[in-house]
């Protein structure tokens, strides 16, 4: 099969390698569609990869051997550990993770256990249900809000998964959500809530500055590098009483059923700016880490 290989820090080649073969519980998928992930930037640039070779790719829909159109959840639980065994597989303490600690997507074949697919209805795209991922990450941070009594909110982070954030919490019926890039000035002085969604320093301390007294910040985004907090800011959130709390990758089945059936009216094909075929996967890449062109979820199609 084709695959994109990753060798090394900005090393990744086009290659035919054998197709893997699927372990007992495992079953072959043919890829379809695979979304690129901001974190798999500085996998494939920055040293970020667990280790070399791999092939990477973790939001992706395909095809079974016996023609079943399926989703993918990539979180790989232990089945278990105490988290597991009550459901909260993304909080496992021994996960593998297709596309990240194990080969992914950006590949014509990838072996899935059984368990990790679901079936997709006819009227759902690839394209789509490659962005379920994405989508499902951010309806969990979304579902981790304490108080829904809450009229303003802002995502702080304009990225795909930031973006989805401010739909789920309209859909959620918060009436004045903000989705604030770096430069973008707010509508109001304070919120009632607040999600980091860049996870840059610069992003947690202006969601510390947003948010009101008493009100709530969820961290969601992945910081890529070390940071530390001014102790100014650091007093904010003791004297604010700020609620804050962190979560992680999305629950599972729960997240991705809901995101499928409210795929239209959170408008999810409209999350999706560019599509590239399977062989040009390294311009698309470059694409993203350039910044060349402005972009919301771009994609490749098989
Ligand atoms: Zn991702
Ligand atoms: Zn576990």
């Amino acid at each position: 099969m084709k695959a994109w290989v990753l060798h090394g820090a900005n090393d990744i080649r086009l290659e035919n390698i054998p197709k893997p073969i699927p372990a007992s519980g495992e079953v072959l998928v043919r890829v379809k569609a695979a979304g690129i992930c901001s974190s798999d930037i500085p996998r494939v640039y920055a040293n970020g990869a667990y280790f070399y070779p791999i092939i990477l790719g973790h939001e992706f829909s395909g095809v079974t051997e016996n023609g079943r159109r399926v989703g993918v959840f990539p979180l790989l639980p232990c089945h278990k550990c105490e988290s597991c065994l009550s459901r909260h597989y993304e909080t496992c303490s021994a996960y593998g993770y297709i596309g990240s600690r194990q080969n992914g997507a950006f590949a014509e074949y990838v072996a899935v256990p059984q368990w990790n697919l679901f079936e997709l209805a006819d009227n759902v795209t690839f394209e789509q249900a490659a962005l379920l991922e994405p989508a499902a990450v951010a309806l969990h941070a979304v579902k981790s809000v304490k108080d829904f009594g809450i009229s303003k909110a802002a995502v702080v982070g304009s990225g795909v998964v930031g973006e989805l954030t401010g739909a789920w919490l309209s859909r959620y019926g918060v009436q004045f959500v903000d989705v604030l890039g770096r430069n973008d000035k707010g509508m109001f002085q304070e919120y009632d809530l607040c999600v980091e969604a860049a996870g840059t320093v610069n992003s947690l301390e202006r969601c510390i500055e947003l948010v009101k007294p008493n009100g709530e910040i969820v961290l969601l985004g992945n910081p890529e590098m070390e940071f530390s907090i001014n102790r100014k800011i650091y007093w904010q959130l003791l004297r604010k009483q700020i609620a804050v709390r962190g979560c992680w990758n999305s629950s599972y089945p729960a997240d991705w059923k809901r995101t499928l059936d409210f795929l239209s009216e959170i408008q999810l094909g409209s999350f999706v700016s560019h599509v590239f075929n399977f062989d040009e996967l390294n311009n698309a890449l470059n694409m993203m880490h350039s910044k060349s062109k402005k972009h919301k979820k771009v994609m490749i199609r098989l």
